[in-house]
């Protein structure tokens, strides 16, 4: 990766630069690289003033600041990004459903500024395909991911012979850890699901609405409330989460915000009766749910640590119809997630991020004539494909995720990094 120009080493700059009592406005160029260089070009300015012995005081002071802000400039950009000496406390997994590398790379070109997950050192591949099938499903690929078992497309939860499968968040909460969910899509969705439930098929939303109740999840974040309130059954499970102690809100009682989780132990925001709507319909809390699921989940484990599961649910319906602005839109939401996330991190010290894709979806690419920012549309299918999809890591622990693996293997290492 380049050592200059990104958001975490700018923001490393900023911090040094206040530390020392220095005013960021000095340069108020966001590069590291280009505030060296304003720095020396200063420098070798006063020096000729100085040389021709004019008595210049104050432009000597200025002189000496900008030297110690070159050299801070100069220490925060050689800082290196890794290895961090611990392993983590906490782990962000992020997956972008269906963000496969065409998704991410025709987002990088389609803005100016570079993306969050574009600062993430570690980068490998991982290898998708379900116990039955090359090409998986969203049941099968996060069933991987949570229990680090391959299995049959549309499983939540259940390995490729029909048995429950322990996943992360089980065995985090048997050690008294944290766990929370937040998710664009309603609850009871695969990906959600496949982290909180147990179910041989992903439709059965009701069933894996009355398991998310009994996994003992601390912090939750997404739609689905219809199959929690409107049941068959005739079961309240908003209820039954209200007297286990959860907070329960929803979109009827307004947005989320810290106010409403702050006395809470557990805490659950339903933002919709099925489905948030579509980031360009105005659905905007993503970022900030990571930003105070984290704080929450942070404050709530303490020292047991946490593990926070995030996901960019609607990406994928973007590739399923085919549509290039949708992809964007939603790429774009979750990349304020990841930035989020990061900043957490980079102030913890002690989590771990990792962003990925369950598979990618659409079979896109980016053809002739596309330029940047004027990306030409190009899918191959209203389906899911079997290529492989790129991870990122940072934090402790993020050298681990290099190379080339299966899906299950994301789980195996975070498990191990966890020590469960
Ligand atoms: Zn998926």
């Amino acid at each position: 990766m380049s050592i200059s120009g990104t958001h975490l080493l700018d923001e490393r700059w900023q911090f040094s630069a206040e530390k020392k009592g220095l005013s960021i406005s000095l340069c108020g160029l966001k590069n590291s690289c280009q505030i060296q260089h304003v720095a020396i070009a200063t420098v070798l300015k006063h020096m000729k003033c100085f040389l021709k012995l004019h008595v210049c005081w104050n432009r000597f002071a200025v002189w000496c600041a900008l030297l110690i802000v070159g050299l801070s400039c100069y220490q925060a950009a050689s800082r290196p990004m890794g290895p961090w000496r611990d392993s983590p406390r906490n782990v962000i997994l992020i997956i972008g459903d269906g963000m496969g590398l065409a998704q991410l790379s025709a987002a990088a070109y389609s803005q100016k500024r570079s993306m969050h997950w574009e600062s993430m050192p570690v980068v490998g591949f991982i290898k998708t395909h379900a116990a039955d099938n090359l090409i998986t499903d969203s049941a099968a690929g996060a069933t991987a991911f949570a229990c680090g078992c391959k299995t049959y497309n549309n499983a939540i939860g259940m390995d490729s012979l029909g048995r429950a499968c322990t996943n992360l968040f089980e065995l985090l909460e048997q050690r008294g850890s944290c766990t929370g969910v937040i998710a664009t899509a309603a609850l009871t969705h695969a990906t959600p699901a496949a982290f909180l439930a147990h179910q041989p098929h992903r439709t059965r939303y009701y069933a894996i609405a009355k398991d998310i109740v009994h996994s003992g999840v601390d912090f939750l974040v997404g739609g689905g409330l219809q199959y929690f309130t409107e049941r068959e059954d005739g079961q309240n499970l908003k209820d039954s989460l209200r007297h286990q102690g959860v907070k329960v809100c929803t979109y009827e009682d307004g947005g989320l915000s810290w106010a409403l989780m702050r006395k809470a132990h557990r805490f659950a925001w339903f933002a919709a009766r099925n489905h948030p709507s579509a980031a360009e319909l105005g659905r905007s809390y993503l970022a900030s749910a990571v930003s105070l699921g984290a704080r929450f989940l942070a404050r709530c484990a303490g020292d047991r640590g946490f593990m926070l599961m995030v996901e960019g649910s609607q990406i994928d319906w973007g590739g399923h119809a085919n549509d290039l602005h949708f992809i964007l839109r939603e790429i774009q939401d979750l990349d304020r997630a990841i930035g989020a996330a990061l900043a957490f991190a980079q102030a913890d010290g002690h989590t771990l991020v990792i962003v990925t894709a369950d598979h990618e979806t659409g079979g896109m690419s980016i053809p002739p004539p596309s330029r940047k920012r004027r990306i030409a549309e190009a899918f191959s299918t209203n389906s899911h494909t079997a290529t492989m999809v790129p991870v990122f890591a940072y934090g402790p622990g993020a050298e681990q995720f290099g190379g080339i693996y299966d899906n299950t293997a994301l789980q195996h290492k975070i498990a191990h990094l966890l020590g469960l």
